[in-house]
C-alpha cells in the first residue's frame, strides 16, 4: 500500500522545490524504501513539449518518451527507484483534456461536469497511476500556494489526506525565510502567511522546509512552529548549499526522513548516505580541472540545458575533476569567429531546434576537429558534426540539414520522409509521409560497432538511450561520408545513424540520442565519464586510453 508525501510551495516561486522533493526522495530511499515521484503542473499547456526553453527550461524526456517538466530530471538523478513516465507529470491542460474527452464520450451520463468532483477525481486517479506500487509516492505541486491555477490540485491532495488518513499522507510545505540586510533581521512573517493560506484551503502542513541564506536560528524555528501549528522538530532549515549533493545529508541530519517515516508508522533501518557523502567529497577534493565550452543558443538560461550540465558534472565527479563550463552563444562565433574557443580543453554542442546560430555551431565543430580539441556532440550537436564533415571533409559544398535550408544541394540531415523519398519507393513514401515531422521520442536500442570509441566508452555494444528529435542523418550520404573519414559507430535497429566519430582525433564523438537524460551523480554516465577522462588526459598532454584503439 503506497503512502503519499505532498510537497507544496509558498511565498515565492523558484525556491528549489524540485530539488528539495528529489532530496527527500533520496533520503527516504536510503532507508530502504521504493519511491515514485510525480509533478503536478498548474499551467494549461497539455505537456511541456511545446513550451519555450527560454520560459520553462529544459524538456526532460522519460524512458517511455513522455516530454516532461525538468523537475523529473532531478527526481531521476536523486532517486534510483523513481522512474518517470506517462503518469509522472500532469498539467491542468492534460487533466481537462481527459475530462472533456470523457464528457464528449458520454461517460458522465449527463451529469453536470464540475471542478469538484470531476476534475479533482481525475487528478486523484492520475496520482494513483503515477504512484504505481512504490512504498512512498512523492507528489510535488508546481506553482505557489495562493495561485488561482493550483487550487484544484490542492483540493485533490486535501481530499486524499481525508480519504487515506494521517498515517498514509504527509504534507510538506516549502517556504522562504528572508534575511533583511538593512536591519540584519530574519523574517518569519511570509512563512506564517503562506501556511495560513494553505490552512484556509484545509491543509495543515506536517513539515515545513524553510529556505534561507543561512541556517535558521533556534529562536526563529520555535517562532515559526508556534505560529504555524507545526512541531518544532518538523521545522527544517534548508540553507543555501554550495553543492546540491550536500542537501540529502543536510535534511537527514535534521531528522526529516525520520519524521516522515514515523508519521507513516514505518520502522526502518537508519539511512545509508555514504554514496552522497562520496559525491560531496569528490566535488570538494578534485585532483584537477578542465574548461569546457558549451556552444548553444540559450546560454543565458542554464535551465535549458540542466540535464547536460549535470551530466558533465557527474563526469567530473567520477574523474575527480572540477568541470568549469563556459557558455558560449553560437551567434558570437558567427559574428566574431571561433577565437573564443581557444584555450578550451573540450567542446560540447548540445541539442537544439531552430536555425539561429547554426553556422556558429558548425564552426565550433570545425574548430574542435581541426585543432584536436575533444568534442562531444549531442543530438543537434551530432547533426552539425555531420554537416561540418560533409562540407569540409567530403567536399559537399552547401551541405545542410533541411531543418535550416530546405533547398540545400546536399541534405545530409533531413526528415526521413525527405530522404527515403529519393529511393523512389512509393509505398514507403506514402507511409513515411504520414510520419513526416513526428518526433522520435524515448528510449530505443542502439548497436555500437565493436572496437569503436563509442563501444569502448560504454564497455558494451548494446545500449538503450533516449531520443527527442525529428531529423535524421540521410543514409544516402553515408558512403560518401565514410570515405571522407566519418565513422558511423552507432546504428538503430532500423538502420538510422545514432553515433558518429572521427578517428585520428583525441576524442570526437557525437550521438543522435540524449545521454544526459540517464546520467546520475552516483553512477555517472559512460559517455560523459569517458569524455571528461579524455579531456583531462588530453589536457595533461597524454592520449586518452579510451582513444587508443
Ligand atoms: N532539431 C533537431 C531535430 O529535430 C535536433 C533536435 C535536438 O537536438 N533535440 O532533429
Amino acid at each position: 500500500m503506497t503512502s503519499y508525501v505532498f510537497i507544496t510551495g509558498g511565498v515565492v516561486s523558484s525556491l528549489g522545490k524540485g530539488i528539495t522533493s528529489a532530496c527527500l526522495g533520496a533520503i527516504l530511499e536510503a532507508r530502504g524504501l521504493t519511491i515514485s515521484m510525480i509533478k503536478l503542473d498548474p499551467y494549461i499547456n497539455v505537456d511541456p513539449g511545446t513550451m519555450s526553453p527560454f520560459q520553462h527550461g529544459e524538456v526532460f524526456v522519460t524512458e517511455d518518451g513522455t516530454e516532461t517538466d525538468l523537475d523529473l530530471g532531478h527526481y531521476e538523478r536523486f532517486v534510483r527507484t523513481a522512474k518517470g513516465g506517462r503518469h509522472s507529470n500532469y498539467t491542468t491542460g492534460r487533466i481537462y483534456e481527459s475530462v472533456i474527452a470523457k464528457e464528449r464520450r458520454g461517460d458522465y451520463l449527463g451529469a453536470t461536469v464540475q471542478v469538484i468532483p470531476h476534475i479533482t477525481d481525475e487528478i486523484k486517479e492520475g496520482v494513483q497511476k503515477g504512484a504505481g506500487d512504490a512504498d512512498i509516492c512523492l507528489v510535488e505541486i508546481g506553482g505557489t500556494v495562493g495561485d488561482i491555477e493550483s487550487l484544484p490540485f490542492l483540493e485533490a491532495i486535501r481530499q486524499m489526506g481525508i480519504e487515506l488518513g494521517h498515517d498514509r499522507v504527509v504534507y510538506v510545505h516549502l517556504t522562504l525565510v528572508p534575511h533583511l540586510s538593512t536591519s540584519s533581521e530574519i523574517k518569519t512573517k511570509p512563512t506564517q502567511h503562506s501556511v495560513k493560506e494553505l490552512r484556509s484551503i484545509g491543509i495543515q502542513p506536517d513539515i515545513l522546509v524553510c529556505r534561507s541564506e543561512k541556517p535558521l536560528p533556534a529562536e526563529e524555528r520555535r517562532k515559526i512552529a508556534l505560529f504555524t501549528n507545526v512541531q518544532e522538530k518538523a521545522v527544517i532549515s534548508a540553507w543555501d548549499a554550495n553543492d546540491i549533493y550536500e542537501i540529502p545529508s543536510m535534511m537527514h541530519e535534521q531528522g526529516l526522513d525520520e519524521i516522515v517515516t514515523r508519521q507513516l508508522g514505518l520502522d526502518l533501518p537508519a539511512a545509508d548516505l555514504h554514496e552522497w557523502q562520496a559525491i560531496v567529497d569528490a566535488n570538494q577534493n578534485p585532483t584537477g580541472e578542465v574548461n569546457i565550452a558549451m556552444v548553444g543558443k540559450y546560454m543565458g538560461l542554464k535551465d535549458s540545458y540542466i540535464s547536460l550540465i549535470e551530466a558533465l558534472q557527474h563526469g567530473g565527479i567520477h574523474n575527480r575533476t572540477r568541470v568549469n563550463i563556459s557558455y558560449i552563444e553560437s551567434r558570437e562565433i558567427e559574428e566574431r569567429g571561433a577565437d573564443c574557443l581557444k584555450g578550451m580543453d573540450g567542446i560540447v554542442v548540445p541539442g537544439g531546434f531552430g536555425d539561429r546560430g547554426i553556422e556558429g555551431k558548425i564552426e565550433a565543430v570545425r574548430f574542435a576537429r581541426e585543432n584536436g580539441v575533444p568534442y562531444l556532440g549531442i543530438c543537434l550537436g551530432m547533426q552539425v558534426a555531420v554537416i561540418e564533415a560533409a562540407r569540409n571533409l567530403a567536399g559537399l559544398d552547401g551541405a545542410m540539414s533541411t531543418e535550416f535550408d530546405s533547398a540545400t544541394p546536399h541534405p545530409v540531415v533531413a526528415l526521413i520522409t525527405e530522404w527515403r523519398d529519393r529511393t523512389g519507393d512509393t509505398e514507403e513514401r506514402s507511409e513515411a509521409s504520414e510520419m513526416g515531422g513526428t518526433m522520435r521520442l524515448g528510449a530505443q536500442a542502439v548497436t555500437l560497432q565493436e572496437g569503436s570509441l563509442a563501444a569502448r566508452s560504454y564497455g558494451s555494444t548494446r545500449i538503450r538511450e533516449r531520443h527527442r528529435h525529428r531529423y535524421e542523418v540521410n543514409n544516402n550520404y553515408r558512403e560518401q561520408l565514410s570515405a571522407a573519414g566519418v565513422k558511423f559507430s552507432g546504428l538503430s535497429v532500423d538502420d538510422l545513424v545514432e553515433m558518429i566519430e572521427i578517428p585520428d582525433h583525441p576524442f570526437f564523438l557525437a550521438s543522435q540520442f540524449h545521454p544526459e537524460f540517464t546520467s546520475n551523480p552516483r553512477d555517472g554516465h559512460p559517455l560523459f565519464k569517458s569524455f571528461i577522462h579524455a579531456v583531462r588526459k588530453h589536457n595533461e598532454g597524454e592520449l586518452p586510453e579510451v582513444a587508443q584503439a
